[in-house]
């Protein structure tokens, strides 16, 4: 069965180009940066090309990147330098729509005391620059608001919300993990302090990412220990995997224009041909500026995890606006965030395409989720739909 893999927000495949470039550094090339000899001296400056590519995707100097272990680290990491760059401001401003890495990290610090503004979004998912405006003052020690949504790609205005931060003389970090690599980004339009990347959503390895880094910012550590990253942060570098990233920013910046435009078309001929053939069916913040490669759609009268075990029959990945934990569905929090109701979370998937989708296999998803939404809307009425599916459909969807 051919897999249709249309969930490249979770993660990409690796680009072969990408894979061919680390290898020699998981075999022969294994010395250690730090290291004075010839065998260090070769890793350092495969690091140091690493740097250069990944700051050349984001418009960035070489030394403004850190390389870290991934998007969460540089999330965490440009909050806590913030917090230690004065401990007298206390409030942190982001929005209700972040990725868990700054959620759950602001919950934490609300909970050791610290006051949190969470910034609200309207039904299309956009913020209000002025809502931020209202919100920072002279205790504010970070805003941190996401380029680009994981769940709906909505694009949030970051170098307007970066010059407000700045008057406030708060530091701006956006959550790029998303953004990188599928919008042309220029960090230094704005005052952007701090930016996050990781290399998974761009066809490198998981589990290294990196944290722009504003010259003249004074970076304080997240990970205490050598004088790796010219000291900005202990541990012996992930070096295979930071060579990929440097790799992976390349392709990503050389094939940036062409694939804009190839995967906008991609997505939005998906998103017609469903529109035209499934009723009720509504696109997730699609009257607004969003990443080029996201589909976020609610099936109205559609049972959305009914609808995701069949896709994942007949070899498509999507994945699920709600997460379902121990039996318990919990509703995506940015679509609550939008004021979708708990059924609308439960009926939205999302669809995320890459440099890698081809328009044969957005042809062949299109059959799978018309036959599925087909397939769903004939067994309403006799029973629970979920169950028909998981129990009676045991084989996949015939081609
Ligand atoms: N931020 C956003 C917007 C993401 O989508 C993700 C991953 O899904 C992350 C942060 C975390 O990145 P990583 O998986 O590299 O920790």
């Amino acid at each position: 069965m051919e897999t249709l893999y249309f969930d490249n927000n979770a993660t990409t495949r690796l680009d072969p180009e990408v894979r061919e470039e680390m290898l020699p550094f998981l075999d022969g090339l294994y010395g250690n940066p730090s290291s004075a000899y010839a065998l260090g001296r070769v890793i350092r400056d495969a690091i140091e090309q690493a740097r250069e590519r990944v700051a050349a995707l984001i418009g960035a100097e070489p030394e403004t990147i850190l390389f870290t272990s991934c998007g969460t680290e540089s999330d965490n990491a440009a909050i806590f330098s913030a917090l230690e760059h004065d401990p007298d401001r206390k409030h942190i401003v982001t929005t209700k729509v972040e990725h868990s890495a700054i959620i759950k990290h602001a919950e934490k610090l609300a909970r050791k005391g610290f006051d949190i503004t969470w910034l609200k979004v309207d039904s299309s998912g956009r913020l209000n620059p002025d809502d931020l405006r209202k919100a920072v003052h002279d205790e504010t020690a970070i805003v941190t608001i996401m380029m680009a949504n994981n769940e709906t790609g909505v694009l949030f205005p970051v170098h307007e919300l970066a010059a407000i931060a700045a008057e406030a003389g708060a530091f701006f970090h956006t959550d790029a993990v998303q953004a990188v690599g599928k919008i042309p980004i220029d960090v230094t339009a704005s005052p952007i302090d701090f930016l996050s990347l990781s290399a998974h959503k761009l066809h490198a390895p998981k589990g290294v990412g990196a944290l722009y880094i504003r010259k003249g910012v004074k970076f304080h550590n997240f990970l205490v220990g050598g004088g790796q990253e010219s000291g900005r942060r202990g541990g012996t570098e992930n070096v295979a995997s930071i060579v990929a990233m440097g790799k992976a920013a390349e392709l990503a910046r050389l094939a940036l224009d062409e694939e804009l435009t190839r995967v906008t078309a991609l997505r939005d001929g998906f998103e017609v041909e469903l529109r035209a053939r499934i009723s009720n069916l509504e696109i997730n913040g699609g009257n607004v500026e969003r990443l080029p490669n996201t589909s976020s759609l609610t099936f109205r009268d559609i049972d959305g995890e009914a609808l995701l075990i069949l896709l994942d029959q007949s070899g498509v990945c999507a994945s699920a606006g709600s997460a379902c934990t121990t039996g318990a569905v919990t509703p995506s929090h940015v679509l609550t965030a939008m004021g979708r109701d708990v059924e609308s979370c439960k009926n939205t998937l999302r669809f995320s395409f890459s440099r890698f989708t081809t328009e044969d296999e957005v042809d062949h998803g299109i059959e799978h989720i018309v036959r599925a939404v087909e397939k769903i809307r004939s067994l309403c009425g006799s029973g629970p739909v979920v169950q028909h599916v998981a129990h009676r459909e045991k084989s996949a969807i015939p081609a």
